[in-house]
Order: structure tokens, then sequence, then C-alpha cells
């Protein structure tokens, strides 16, 4: 017994020295992995100098979401990966190649959203929208993941801005969803555009057409390239699109989907064209047009950049996908959407100078002397703000030379000067930069005053919510409302 106690001792004592070993081990500095401070690749910041055309991109989207009645919506970045790969299809090579996808801590098999459509439509089956008029409008924006080979216009994170409506199979929705997409762009200032319209029928018209385009496929496998001899049997209709040499030939007197449509599909695909026409939008037909993903029904649509230089990019696309509903198990619904790329736009806006947003530009500097005035500068700049001005400062400075010399960078109209008696008495300079001209204002009047002045000399004063809070910055711009 007393040995077997021992024994038992001694066993405890060798785990515990064991575990305090192995705990030592952990301990031990691990070799510290170089530290790359980089974004990954195909991936960037969005600097501060870069942000007024992302904004101009997100006035413009979000006033026409509004205008044209879409309601938003923000989901979240992961989703279950059969949501995808369920809705946009097993062939793509969006799901084939191009997902982030790994297995979360707690087993689940999750992937970064290379799309918007197919989270929206869990939301919309999740939050039973089908009880909502029809149709319902959704705008949603934010990025976008696909592992592709980077290139010029071509990131693994990228932003989308993307509108879909559900519930309204008629085509004047089609041309609407297109005509919306055409506003976004020339709000932008992108004119030069082109609009690629093509149908790819419904279901059942699409498989005698696949069955056809197949066969003829098939007597051209030879000439096809390797992913495309792959893509003739899960998605042969995405050999149409290819953009090697070769098979843009054998593409080039395949058989034509809009050839091959069923009655239903072919009234609305006529329907569309009359209603693009009526709207007198800038479209031609693309029979090769197919789109990457597999949810696609009836209309499909791009619109690329009109570059005089050859170089052409597809801005946005989208279409119908009357099926996706139902097959992510929700009720049968038609609906129609698309994307836009925002990096695509913002090349496109600064290739042909189009404006980006101008923040509106303070008109009053704050300056302050002494450790009091300092004190009572910050209540003041923010009774100011309260009150719908835009006041510029530059608080870390303390001599008023340099403060002065600040507010001549920035072009102010007045400049509001707190020195220790002005604190004291509760008063404020107001400097007239223009003219030099300085009068001494109690501090409870000097809103009215302000505004009163700014008014005078044509100045907007801004409403709250209005400025940017980068009115620090120099910016030298008015503020641009072409949204
Ligand atoms: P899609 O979802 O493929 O229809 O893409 C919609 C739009 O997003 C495209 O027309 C492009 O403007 C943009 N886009 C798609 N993939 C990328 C990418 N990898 N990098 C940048 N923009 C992209």
């Amino acid at each position: 017994m007393v040995k077997s106690k021992k024994k038992k001792k001694m066993a405890g004592k060798k785990t515990i020295e064991k575990k305090s070993k192995k705990f030592k081990a952990a301990e031990k500095p691990k070799e510290r992995e170089e530290l790359l401070l980089q974004p990954l690749r195909g991936m960037k910041d969005i600097l501060p100098a870069d942000q007024p055309y992302w904004d101009q991109v997100r006035r413009v989207s979000e006033k026409l979401s509004r205008d044209y009645g879409f309601a938003r919506i923000d989901l979240p970045l992961l989703e279950y990966t059969n949501l995808f790969s369920r809705g946009i299809g097993e062939g793509t090579d969006v799901i084939e190649k191009e997902m982030y996808s790994f297995l979360t801590r707690g087993g689940d098999k999750v992937s970064l959203r290379p799309e918007m459509t197919a989270g929206i439509c869990r939301a919309y089956i999740q939050h039973g929208m089908n009880m909502l008029s029809k149709p319902v409008k959704l705008f949603s924006t934010g990025p976008a993941y696909r592992y592709e080979r980077p290139q010029e216009g071509r990131y693994r994170e990228h932003y989308q801005v993307n509108y879909d409506a559900f519930g309204e199979q008629d085509a004047i929705l089609d041309a609407q969803i297109i005509q919306v997409a055409l506003r976004v762009v020339q709000n932008l200032g992108i004119k030069a555009i082109q609009i690629q319209v093509n149908s790819i029928g419904c279901p059942t018209c699409r498989k005698e057409y696949r069955e056809l385009l197949v066969n003829y496929l098939e007597s051209k496998k030879n000439k096809l390239c390797q992913d495309c001899k792959r893509r003739m049997e899960f998605n042969p209709l995405r050999t149409l699109d290819c953009k090697e040499d070769k098979c843009c030939q054998v593409g080039a007197t395949a058989p034509q989907s809009i050839d091959h449509l069923c009655e239903e599909c072919r009234t609305h695909f006529k329907n569309l064209l009359e209603y693009l026409d009526e709207l007198n939008l800038p479209y031609t037909i693309n029979p090769h047009l197919v789109r990457g993903l597999d949810y696609y029904t009836k209309t499909v649509f791009e619109i690329w950049s009109g570059q005089e230089d050859g170089r052409k990019y597809s801005l946005g696309g989208g279409g119908r996908y009357d099926g996706l509903m139902k097959t992510l198990g929700g009720e049968d619904t038609p609906a129609v959407g698309f994307a836009l790329g925002v990096e695509r736009l913002i090349g496109e806006m600064k290739r042909v100078q189009a404006k980006p947003y101008k923040y509106p530009k303070a008109k009053v500097f704050l300056a302050q002397l002494g450790d009091f005035a300092k004190k009572k500068s910050l209540g003041l700049f923010s009774e100011l703000e309260k009150n719908g001005i835009l006041v510029a400062e530059s608080f870390g400075r303390g001599s008023l030379k340099s403060q002065l010399k600040v507010a001549d960078r920035l072009g102010v109209e007045i400049t509001l000067i707190l020195g220790q008696k002005e604190a004291l008495d509760q008063t404020v300079i107001v400097k007239n930069m223009k003219t030099g001209v300085q009068e001494i204002v109690s501090a409870d009047k000097l809103v009215d005053l302000i505004k009163k002045k700014l008014k005078a000399d044509n100045v907007i004063v801004y409403h709250n919510g209005e400025g940017n809070g980068n009115n620090h910055s120099g910016n030298n711009g008015e503020n641009n409302n072409n949204v």
C-alpha cells in the first residue's frame, strides 16, 4: 500500500516535471517570422488621397439607389461555402478556382463572398422579404474576394456597388436595371460607354441550346484551349466568352443562344430591346455574352468603357436570375440585378479626368493663445460645429503667427482669435482675413454673427452632418453637388 502510494507520488512528480518541461518549451520564444509590411497580393490600401474618388462613387451610387427606390442592405463578408457553390454553380471559375474558403475553429466551411447576390438572396429568404410589396429593390456595396491572378483592374479584393430587384418578371425591370447602371456610370462623368446585351434563355430552351452547342464544340474540340475543353462538360456556354484567340475563332461560328430561345424568352428579349430603344440607350447585342455565373436566365448585360485606344474594361454587368431563389430553398421569385466594380469605375474616372468629390472647405479658422484659451477653444470649436459651421484649427501649435499662417494657407474668410483676455472676458476676436479688420464679439453672439457674415459673403454654412471632418486638410475645393 505504502509502496504503491510512493509509486503514485513519484509518477505524479514525473508528470508535473514532464508538464512543466512542455510548458517551458512552449514558453521558449519561437523564431519570429518576418513581418511583411504590405497588404496581401491583389489587395490594396485606399489612402486618404484617393478617397475623393471613392466618396464620389459612394455618393453617386447611393443617391441613385434612393432615386430608383432601392433600400440599402449590408451583409457579412463571410457566408457558408455551400451558399456560393449552390448559387453560383460548381462548374464556374469563381467556385472552382477563386474562392477564399476555410474551416472555422468550430469546423464550419465558410468563404469570403466572391460576389453579393447569393448572400442577398439568402437574407431575402431568411427575413421573409417575400412578404413585402414587389418589386423588392435592394442596394448593397462593399468588398468581394476572388483568388484571381492580379493584373491591371483585377484584384483579389475589389469593391462592388450592387443593385437587385426581386419579384418582377417583366422586361421593364431589366430595362430599368440597365438604366440605373448607366446612370451611375454617367453621373460619375464617364460618358463613352457601351452596353452589351444578350439573352441566354431559361432552363428549358437553354437545355436544347446547350446540346447544340456541345455538339458543335465536340466537332472543334482540338481547337479549344485546355480550360474550354473542361468547360465543355460543366459549363459549355462559358467557352463563348473565353479570351483565348483560338477559342474566340471557334466561338465566332458557334450557334447563338438568341436563335434558340423559347417563345417566352424571345418575347421577353424583344420587349427588353424595345424598352432600351425607347430610352435611347446605347446598346449592342453581343451573342457571345454569357457571364461567368451559372444563375443567370434570359437577360445578361455588361457595361464597357469605350476607350479609343482599343483597351476596354468591363465596368460592370448583371442580368436576370429567375431560378436562384428557388435553388437556394426560397419561394420561386424572379429577379434581376447588376454589380459595378468600384476600382474599374475609379480607373476610368481618372482616365477621362472626371471630377472626384470635393469636400466642403472651412471658411472659419479658430486660433488660440495661452493655456486657458487653449482649454476653452475645444468647447468653442464644438459649439460652432454643432451650429453647422465648418471650422479649421491647428490646436497643436502654440504661436499665433504659425496658426495664422495655416489660416492663410487654407484661405479662410474669418479667423477667430481666442487669447487669455478673451477667454476670461468670454469674448472672441473676429478677424476678416480679406480686409484685416478685427472686432471683439461676445461669445454668446458669435454663432449668429458668423452665420450672418458668411451668408453676406455668399458662403455656404453647412448643416450638421454635411461636413466630413476633413476640414483641416487644406483641401481647396468647393462642394461639387453634381450628385
Ligand atoms: P461580376 O460579379 O463578375 O459580374 O463582376 C461585376 C463587376 O465587378 C465586373 O464587371 C468588374 O467591374 C468588377 N470585378 C469583378 N472581378 C473583379 C476583380 N477581380 N477585380 C476588380 N474588379 C472586378
